[in-house]
């Protein structure tokens, strides 16, 4: 099979059946029931590249399935909109907010432009993270239910941004966090949904031999030496040049190569510095392998996460960290940051190790590779942790639930 027909190949509800069990995919649609027909729009800035795109792919035509009428919406915004809302991000996951205050009505403006070129009409809203979130603006007398899906951490955000988003926050029916810690004190109803990922997906079914092999040869990654790989957005938060400077004290030990994958969002204007400040730091050696992946490259993502002896994610801030569920779900062991969602999916000594440092990721990546029992033994348990509490159709049930628990409020 090509890569292309696999991407092409539809998925239905009843083929999570061998993996959730009969039971499971039929309370889904006892569930969805009553929801038939009732219209749902969801709104993100990004149709490709990171994590909330990679969610909305796979739970828009689920729900649809279902039964739900869903239109997936994305905001438009030139470069100045999204340097304001890159800089919000890194705000919000605790950084300084270097802009000025113009800033804010440069960033309301273009939520105005996106009212008149977007219906908002639809009898659940849910708008995902802060680059929309003034759009509720649009909702008009007061009608449908609206929902503000934030995905990142805010457990210790700069107050001038955050305090500038409350107020349209507040004006939402429910605000949905990824972690309990996440949460901020708010007057509206807050709900906890686990971000997920699709196991049937082209990014995480299982691949052929020949697959795999063939994306290693693209490459020139050698299948039988120790591969280290992050997958990541080339983003300075994600530490790809911590992740090199652990790959160095690795390599004094074992013989291993590291292969330091991702691509540009296109609402993320830093990617090409920070891909730059990546490559200097390699230093031209020939066992660091530095992909700039086009941004639809799941086949390629998932050969790379399978082939791995070992997956790092690094993160010096993270909202959740969805290759994390995907190295896990591939019984890889991770190695990665404790920050934001990454330690309820890597309990540390149970399904991977966390590490707080350069020195500390080094230090776990060296003794994973020294006990390779172990190492599987960790994969094994994270893969069942992903089944339990990471699959998308978990978070296919957390909607229907809330959309069924607006219904019967009514108003
Ligand atoms: N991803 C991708 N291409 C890349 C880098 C990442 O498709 O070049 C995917 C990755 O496999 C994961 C998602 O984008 O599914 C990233 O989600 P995560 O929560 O890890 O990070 P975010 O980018 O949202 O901060």
């Amino acid at each position: 099979m090509t890569s292309e027909t696999n991407v092409l190949r539809k998925i239905y509800l009843d083929d999570y059946s061998p993996i959730l069990g009969e039971a499971e995919v039929d309370e889904l649609r006892a569930l969805a029931h009553p929801l038939h027909g009732h219209t749902v729009q969801m709104v993100n800035s990004t149709a490709l590249g990171g994590g909330v795109a990679e969610i909305l792919t796979r739970l828009v035509p689920i729900l649809q399935e279902l039964g739900l009428s869903v239109r997936w919406d994305i905001i438009t915004g030139g470069n100045e909109f999204f340097a304001i809302t890159k800089a919000f991000h890194n705000a919000l996951h605790g950084g300084p907010y270097p802009l000025p205050p113009e800033s804010f009505d440069a960033f309301l403006a273009t939520n105005e432009q996106n009212l008149t070129r977007l219906r908002m009409d639809c009898e659940f809203t849910v708008i995902h993270d802060p680059q929309p979130v003034a759009l509720i603006k649009g909702r008009e007398n007061n009608s449908g239910h609206w929902v503000w899906r934030c995905h990142i951490d805010l457990s210790r955000p700069n107050l001038t941004v955050w305090e500038f988003l409350k107020p349209w926050v507040s004006k939402y029916d429910g605000a949905i966090f990824s972690s309990p810690e996440f949460t901020k004190s708010l007057s509206i109803p807050e709900y906890l949904f686990f971000p997920c990922i699709d196991p049937l997906s082209e990014k995480n079914r299982e691949l052929e031999p020949e697959e795999m092999r063939a994306v290693l040869e693209r490459y020139r990654i050698n299948p039988r030496r120790n591969i280290l790989t992050q997958i990541s957005r080339f983003d300075r938060l994600k530490d790809p040049v911590g992740v090199v400077r652990a790959y160095r004290i690795v390599k004094r030990y074992f013989d291993c190569q590291l292969v330091l994958a991702g691509g540009k969002a296109d609402d993320d204007p830093e990617g090409e510095t920070v891909l730059q400040e990546v490559i200097e730091a390699a230093q031209n050696d020939p066992d660091i392998h530095i992909l700039n992946l086009p941004p639809w490259s799941p086949t390629e993502i998932n050969a790379l996460q399978q082939a791995s002896t070992l997956v790092i994610q690094k993160s010096l801030r993270e909202g959740f960290g969805l290759t994390v569920a995907e190295a896990l779900w591939k019984k890889k062991p991770v190695v990665a940051s404790a920050v934001g969602g990454i330690p309820l999916q890597v309990i540390h000594k149970h399904t991977g190790l966390l590490a707080h440092s350069v020195e500390g990721a080094a230090y776990q990546i060296r003794f994973l590779l020294s006990n390779p029992a172990l190492a599987a033994k960790l994969g094994q348990q994270g893969h069942e942790h992903v089944r339990e509490h990471f699959l998308i159709t978990s978070n296919a049930r957390r909607y229907l639930t809330l959309f069924l628990l607006f219904l019967r409020a009514g108003k």
